[in-house]
This record gives structure tokens, C-alpha cells and sequence, in this order.
């Protein structure tokens, strides 16, 4: 019997859950792998579900599927569109929309391990499926290993993952090198001195400090970057006082940064430190600014051998002219813990959802980023066929690459 597995991806996507939070999603998946006589263990790194096919000697392929959706309202107008509602960290009830995309790895994921199931006599191996939590915390890869993933399957030959992105359906974006960059996701907390509205005199007025910090933080990338080189320093969120006629004590910011490697990292993240205290010794501020990272993502990088070979793999299973360098992006992915923590070489690849002749339109007019959405966007719908055919056969292909 075979999977349906448009009829599970409309399940996932109108079933969405936010990170960390995928018990539906995580069973229905660890009930597939099982059906398909994978030895499964689940549970690991909070939801993750970890499905072993061993199948004589061989080499050891690692494939990662990430499962977590996003906290925003869904506005495709779908007949299969997400109503369903979340509790986020913070206790708030928010909508909840699988706007990254990961129902479609999920599904493709699923698809890909039915068919090498069928065709188990024709490669010899250990397949070793990763589903993954909390992509979207940048900490669901490392909640897996934390946990002991490294001792529950043997040692990956290669680590192989896949993202449904706004390329046109059926085909693959795959470079070596640098795929996706490295982010840090930081907090400022900017200490003023408060005090009432109508004395500005008597207080350190935390609300310029941060408006002034903000707009000095754009000559990072501005002033300082090579224009030849990439990076990103965006301000996301910024947080100060209750009321008109209070002038806070403290203010705070929440920045996103990106970068292709860790060179650039390091000289980022000095300029941020340097304009962030240098704003607060202007407004002449008290007490030292503090800056804590919350997170940290390594910059996704596929390992050139591996990927020559994944590349003309995709281009016999889908055609040549399928698989294009789609450059580096400046989004990030937690997917290279996998592959830096067991020392594994990493094949990270996206694949299109778009229908092509509504791709080829905007291409046309100009208008790309205005008329198909993105990853994160309300509007995010990846055509359903041929989208899943591509990702099962993509990934299957890539797989046998190296099961043979
Ligand atoms: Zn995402
Ligand atoms: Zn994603």
C-alpha cells in the first residue's frame, strides 16, 4: 500500500505546531517510519523523531526533515489554509501557520523513505531519518545531539537535508561553499536614568540612546562592510517605556545578524560592541550597556566533494537544466550541527514551490519580491504537485548516491 502523501501534507499543513511543541506532528511521522519498518525512537531532543533503516553494510546517510511552524496567521485563502492557534513561550495565544514550509519536508521526507524501502534491494546502507524540532529557535539540531543522538545511530557518512523555497517547481538550488550564512541573534539593554517627562535635564534619556544606537548600527554594513562582501545587521525589535510623561530607565533592542563566515563574524560583532557603548558614553550614560546572545547559528556549508556528487545525482533523477546556483543565502539553518558535530560532510539543498509560469511572469515584470512570497511570509503556499514528487525524488536520489 502507498503512502498519500498530498493527503499528508494537507494534514500537516492544516495542523501546524510551533517549535518544540510538534507531539502531533512528531507521531504521525514516527507512525509512517514505523509502517515502513524503521526501528524508531522518539522523543529525542523534546520531539524529535529518529527512524534507522539498516540494510547490509554500507555507508551511513543522515537525512533531516525539520517539522516546526511559525506564529503567524496564514492568508493564502487555500481551501486547506491553517486556522489553528498556538501558546507561545511567552504564554500569549497566537495563530500558527506552516509559513516555512517544513509540512512539505516532513511529506517528502516520508515519501523519499517509502520508496528506498521499495527499492532496499538495490543499495546496501543505514538510512538514518532525522525529524527535527524548533528549526525556527535555531536549537532543535542541537537539543538531538544533546540528547544522544550520537549513541543511539552509528556514525553519519554524510549529512543530507532539504527546504522548499520560492524557486520554480522542479527545480533545485545547490552550490558548495557557503549556502546559507551564520546568524547571532543578540539583546542590548541600554541603561538610562529615568524621571519625569517635562525634565529631560535630570534624566539620561535611554529613547534617544536607543534611536540614536539604531541608526549608527546601519553604518555596519553601510560604512564599514566591503560592498563586495555580505553581511546584515538588522534591528528587529525595540522596547522602551510605559507612557508619554515617563522618561524610562533602560531600553532594549533585539538584533538579527548575518554573515558568511566566521572572519566577518568576529568583525560584526566587535562593531556592534564598539557603536553600542560608544552611544551609551555619549548620551553619558552611568552604567555600561549590556549585550547577551541569544542564539547562535554556524554558517551552512556543503562540502564540495559531496556536493559535486549530489548535484549530477539531482541532475539524472530531474534533468540538467533542473539544478542551478541559486547563491548564497542570507537566511540561516541549525541543519550543520548534524554534520560539524559528528565531523560528517554536509549536502544542504532547496527546492522550488512555485509554479513556474507565475515565476517566469514576475521574473519578467520585475516584480519577484512583490508577487511570489517567501519563506515566513502569510502567502507562503508551495504548489503541491509537482513539489512533492521533486522533494521524494531529490532526496531519494541524493540518497542513493552514496547507498548505491
Ligand atoms: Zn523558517
Ligand atoms: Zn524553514
Amino acid at each position: 500500500m502507498t503512502i498519500d502523501l498530498e493527503a499528508l501534507y494537507i494534514d500537516l499543513h492544516q495542523h501546524p505546531e510551533l517549535s518544540f511543541q510538534e507531539t502531533r506532528t512528531a507521531s504521525i511521522a514516527a507512525g509512517h517510519l514505523r509502517d515502513l519498518g524503521l526501528e524508531v525512537h522518539e522523543g529525542v531532543g523534546v520531539t524529535g523523531v529518529v527512524g534507522v533503516l539498516r540494510n547490509g553494510d554500507g555507508p551511513v546517510v543522515w537525512a533531516r526533515a525539520d517539522m516546526d511552524a511559525l506564529p503567524v496567521a496564514e492568508l493564502t485563502g487555500l481551501a486547506y489554509a491553517s486556522t489553528a492557534t498556538g501558546i507561545d513561550p511567552s504564554g500569549n495565544t497566537v495563530p500558527v501557520m506552516h509559513a516555512c514550509g517544513h509540512d512539505m519536508h516532513v511529506t517528502a521526507m516520508i515519501g523519499a523513505v517509502e520508496r528506498l524501502v521499495a527499492e532496499r534491494s538495490e543499495w546496501s546502507g543505514t538510512l538514518v531519518v532525522l525529524i527535527q524540532p524548533a528549526e525556527e529557535y535555531g536549537a532543535g539540531s542541537r537539543a538531538m545531539l544533546d540528547d544522544g543522538l550520537r549513541d543511539l545511530v552509528p556514525h553519519p557518512d554524510i549529512v543530507l537535508g532539504q527546504h522548499v523555497t520560492p524557486l520554480p517547481a522542479g527545480t533545485i538550488g545547490v552550490r558548495p561553499g557557503t549556502q546559507m550564512a551564520a546568524s547571532d541573534g543578540l539583546t542590548v539593554t541600554l541603561h538610562g536614568r529615568g524621571g519625569h517627562g517635562s525634565r529631560p535635564h535630570s534624566t539620561i534619556d535611554p529613547v534617544v540612546m536607543a534611536a540614536a544606537t539604531v541608526m549608527r548600527l546601519q553604518t555596519i554594513t553601510s560604512r564599514e562592510v566591503d560592498p563586495r562582501d555580505v553581511a546584515v545587521v538588522t534591528v528587529g525589535s525595540i522596547h522602551a517605556g510605559l507612557k508619554n510623561n515617563i522618561i524610562p530607565a533602560e531600553a532594549k533592542l533585539e538584533l538579527s545578524l548575518r554573515y558568511p563566515n566566521d572572519e566577518m563574524r568576529d568583525r560584526v560583532l566587535a562593531s556592534v560592541e564598539r557603536i553600542v557603548r560608544a552611544e551609551a558614553a555619549a548620551s553619558g550614560a552611568e552604567r555600561e550597556p549590556e549585550i547577551r546572545t541569544d542564539h547562535t547559528l554556524p554558517p551552512t556549508i556543503n562540502d564540495a566533494d559531496a556536493t559535486a556528487r549530489v548535484t549530477s545525482a539531482l541532475q539524472r533523477a530531474l534533468g540538467e537544466a533542473s539544478v542551478v546556483d541559486p547563491g548564497m543565502f542570507t537566511g540561516s539553518e541549525d541543519v550543520s550541527w548534524f554534520a560539524r558535530d559528528t565531523g560528517a560532510p554536509l549536502v544542504f539543498w532547496f527546492w522550488g514551490g512555485v509554479d513556474p509560469e507565475r515565476f517566469a511572469a514576475a521574473m519578467a515584470a520585475g516584480t519577484l519580491d512583490k508577487d511570489v512570497p517567501t519563506n515566513h511570509s502569510p502567502y507562503f503556499a508551495p504548489e503541491i504537485h509537482p513539489t512533492i514528487e521533486v522533494g521524494v525524488t531529490a532526496l531519494s536520489a541524493a540518497a542513493r548516491e552514496f547507498l548505491g
